[in-house]
């Protein structure tokens, strides 16, 4: 995502910002507006940097808990904001490690959130698509302490018909790392794992209910009737059947079509948040390649809405020179994945999705300069 300046001084911030540190006012995220409105001086109405007012009110997880920093209209009927309200079971805060952990996942989860708003894309807690008709999205957020200790969890981060469930153990760095090792994988975070399980709601919410949809998607992931346990049970065996090729976005992808389906989802949404940051903050690349020619890049288009070519042309280059950058500080690789031309083809399926399901226009684009 782009950077955000304090609308108060014009500082500009991360995404978690809740106190501006220049000018200390106390900022809160308007989702309406995707920008930051802020409190000063005594004031106890929201103002944007034009001097705006808006009739809100901190989310009410801000207010119990200080995990969220967005706001919520002080009309509506839920006092939970946009990121909040999806919540279906939250854990047990009197466990010692719980508060910190549950809010390194909201964390997380507000940044996921962020880009489906931005993507457009239906967004509805299970009240909300209740009246609709429609599956809805929510999240038990669980921590099982005697399971953790004994290291058998047997909370199993997933999804089920809308439903995200995500084991805490997850935002416990040193034991994501070792599942990470354990996996075989080169990226495991919370963030990651949000984009994933989305994924698969997305595909219940847009490609499930109809059937031209469903073959154009088998034809593109494969056939997702093929049994799931038993895929799932095979991955894991000491004898899996499938090999990773450059046509999947990880080895998790091979297991079956719905986890292809949620793994290529994720990384749409990684590629079009990374090059908003890129775009955001008007960074370029201009290196030279194998002859004399120069390798140009610019994200001077706007990646929520942009075709697939220019997001993978734009990515593959800015990642290589980002990898480096993390590299250069003993850091894993930013984007430890190659674009193979089959896997832009599965990202272009999900972008096509994307802009078949949006509902919405997108949340308003609010120029930042910086101070
Ligand atoms: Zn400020
Ligand atoms: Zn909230
Ligand atoms: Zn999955």
């Amino acid at each position: 995502m782009r950077p955000f300046a304090c609308p108060n001084c014009r500082r500009l911030n991360h995404f978690e910002v809740r106190v501006c540190p220049s000018c200390k006012a106390t900022l809160g995220y308007d989702p309406n507006t995707d920008a930051f409105r802020f409190l000063a001086d005594g004031a106890t109405v929201w103002r944007d940097g034009g001097g705006d007012v808006a009739d809100m009110v901190v989310c009410y997880n801000n207010n119990a808990y200080r995990i969220c920093n967005w706001l919520v209209g002080s009309h509506e009927a839920t006092k939970l904001c946009r990121a909040c309200r999806h919540n279906r079971t939250i854990p047990d805060l009197t466990e010692p490690t719980v508060p910190q952990r549950w809010a390194r996942i909201e964390s997380a989860k507000r940044r996921m959130i962020h880009t489906l708003l931005k993507l457009g894309l239906p967004l509805e807690n299970r009240t909300e698509a209740a009246g609709l008709g429609v599956q809805g999205l929510a999240f038990d957020f669980l921590y099982d302490a005697a399971a953790e200790k004994a290291g058998t969890p047997r909370i199993v981060t997933g999804h089920d018909s809308g439903l995200i469930t995500l084991n805490l153990i997850e935002a416990d760095d040193a034991q994501r790392e070792r599942i990470r090792n354990a996996m075989g994988e080169p990226y495991r975070t919370l963030l990651g794992h949000f984009r994933h399980e989305v994924g698969h709601h997305y595909w219940s919410r847009l490609v499930e209910p109809d059937p031209e949809e469903r073959e154009a998607c088998r034809a593109v992931f494969g056939d997702e009737r093929i049994d799931y346990q038993q895929s799932l049970h095979t991955h894991y065996s000491d004898a899996p059947t499938r090999v990773w090729t450059d046509a999947y976005v990880s080895y998790y992808a091979t297991a079956h079509p719905w986890e292809d389906f949620a793994e290529t989802f994720a990384h749409y949404l990684h590629i079009v948040d990374v090059l908003a940051t890129v775009g955001g903050f008007d960074l370029s690349l201009d290196a030279p390649t194998n002859g004399a020619a120069h390798l140009e890049v610019d994200v001077n288009f706007d990646p929520y809405t942009a075709e697939t070519r220019a997001l993978a042309d734009a990515m593959a280059p800015l990642s290589f020179a980002m990898n480096a950058v993390n590299r250069a500080m003993g850091q894993p690789d930013l984007y430890p994945f190659h674009l193979s031309d089959a896997i832009v083809a599965k990202l272009d399926y999900v972008r096509k999705l994307v802009d078949k399901g949006r509902v919405r226009t997108q949340i308003h684009q609010v120029h930042v300069e910086a101070a």
